[in-house]
């Protein structure tokens, strides 16, 4: 399988569809990435949802400027195999899921970092075909699902991209998952449409759900 997959090389089969971001999602994030800037001297302090102006230096506190967070951002990408690990339950649930769904991965990470990602992603059980594009979900999540009379599944932490979702593929069912806690208390609330999942047992339970509507 190539790593910088487009969508025009996904093949759907006639069965539901699970579109699934992977930071925060499928795989850990926050949390490693404080692990990460530790070994940088750096901490991330969950005082906002947002990096720039949370990573500070260990000892003068300092806040680091975006330009030296955007540079963090992309070492930790670039090494994210040494780092990210699985959230709880994702391999089993996706298995589980794949028997009935084709399941694919959307993630805003920027392409350079596919290759890597998508090693990663194999050697964890996770081998469905990866789309990176930082451009907006809903358009590619419409487009990927085509209007079909089947069942569509979007999950994500980021409440804009389930909006965006929403916005372009209304059919949808949107599920809200973050598995860092202490971020996850800071981040703005989902619509009232959305299904804010406690973990992948609860996101699992709904999808089934929502393929026998
Ligand atoms: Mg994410």
């Amino acid at each position: 399988m190539s790593d910088t997959i487009l969508e025009s090389d996904i093949r759907l089969g006639d069965r539901p569809l699970v579109v699934s971001d992977i930071d925060e999602v499928v795989l850990e994030f926050l949390s490693p990435f404080q692990a990460y800037l530790e070994s940088c001297d750096h901490v991330l302090l969950p005082r906002s949802f947002r990096l720039t102006g949370n990573v500070v230096h260990r000892e003068t506190q300092e806040a680091a400027s975006e330009a030296a967070v955007n540079e963090l951002l992309e070492t930790f990408y670039a090494t994210q195999d040494r780092w990210q690990t699985p959230t709880l339950g994702v391999v089993e649930t996706l298995r589980g899921l794949s028997r009935d769904a084709d399941i694919v991965f959307l993630t805003a990470m920027p392409p350079r970092h596919a290759t890597v990602r998508r090693a990663l992603l194999d050697r964890l059980g996770l081998p469905y075909p990866l789309l990176a594009s930082e451009d907006p979900k809903g358009p590619i999540v419409q487009r990927l699902h085509a209007g079909r009379a089947l069942p569509v599944v979007f999950i994500d932490d980021i409440a804009r991209n389930l909006e965006s979702v929403q916005t372009h593929a209304p059919s949808c069912l949107l599920i809200n998952l973050m598995a860092n806690k202490a971020f996850r208390a800071l981040a703005p609330a989902p619509a009232d449409c959305v299904h804010v999942a406690a973990d992948w047992t609860d996101a699992a339970n709904a999808i089934r759900a929502h393929f026998q509507r």
